[in-house]
């Protein structure tokens, strides 16, 4: 089965809907993701059925965990080859998404990908976290951020909440550990503002599990926040 037929058949499982103008989209990131990956590390999976599952229905899944208006503003940080961010502006054209990451070329791949797909409503922005969450064109702009496959919660909440207007929403899809890691994140929450608002749990087809935590932002970040790098990882909240 191809890459399209193998995502529909499971999609239709979540109640998740994927659009014919979806499928040519993801058609074209499929491709397109293996052309580049020949030339640059963008992702360990490669193969139709892991690119249709792991990546694509994975990604989907969001939907079932929020609730995207037009207009609505969401950063992905740390997109790496553009999940779930990319996969996000195909599927919700009125949405704005900024796709971060500290790495170059894989945005260079990304913006290509984008583009060839059709997508109009993503940019790419080359920059760490820690960076971007500091500068006034991204602090507290966006009504939801993303992440997936970045760090563990309590790193990750500095990283993308100083990019989350309060009443807005970060995203952060894991896998079995979500937990564990939601335990671990308490006094990060607590200075940072963030509160678990809900987690949704599925299992892909083929067995992996995952977790999509929904932490609401409910009040603004202190200003000394998100520290440099170094303090981060030296000193994880
Ligand atoms: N989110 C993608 C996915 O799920 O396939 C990529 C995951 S990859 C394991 C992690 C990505 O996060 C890399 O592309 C890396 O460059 C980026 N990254 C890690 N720390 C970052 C930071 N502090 N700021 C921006 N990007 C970061």
């Amino acid at each position: 089965m191809s890459v399209i037929e193998t995502l529909k058949s499971n999609a239709e499982n979540y109640g998740v809907a994927v659009s014919d103008e979806l499928a040519k989209k993801l058609d074209i990131y499929a491709r397109l993701l293996k052309e580049w990956n020949d030339k640059i590390n963008l992702t360990a999976i490669t193969d139709d059925e892991g690119i249709a599952v792991k990546h694509f229905l994975d990604c989907l899944l969001v939907s079932k965990a929020s609730d995207f208006r037009k207009g609505d503003r969401v950063i992905d940080v740390g997109t790496g080859a553009g999940f779930p961010g990319l996969v996000i502006a195909a599927a919700y054209p009125d949405v704005k998404v900024t796709l971060l990451d500290s790495t170059g070329k894989k945005l260079k791949a990304v913006a290509d990908i984008a583009e060839k797909m059709g997508v109009t409503n993503a940019t790419v922005v080359h920059m760490r976290a820690e960076e971007a969450g500091k500068k006034p064109e991204f602090r507290e702009k966006y009504d939801f951020a993303t992440a997936r496959a970045v760090a563990e919660l309590r790193v990750l909440l500095e990283y993308t909440l100083p990019f989350v207007k309060v009443g807005g929403t970060f995203l952060s899809l894991k896998g079995a550990s979500a937990v564990d890691e939601i335990d671990g994140a308490k006094v990060s929450l607590k200075t940072l503002g963030g509160k678990i608002d809900g987690v949704n749990e599925f299992v892909l087809p083929g067995g992996d599990k995952r977790a999509i935590i929904n932490v609401k932002k409910i009040s603004h970040i202190p200003s000394k926040f998100p520290r440099v790098s170094a303090q981060i990882a030296k000193k994880p909240l």
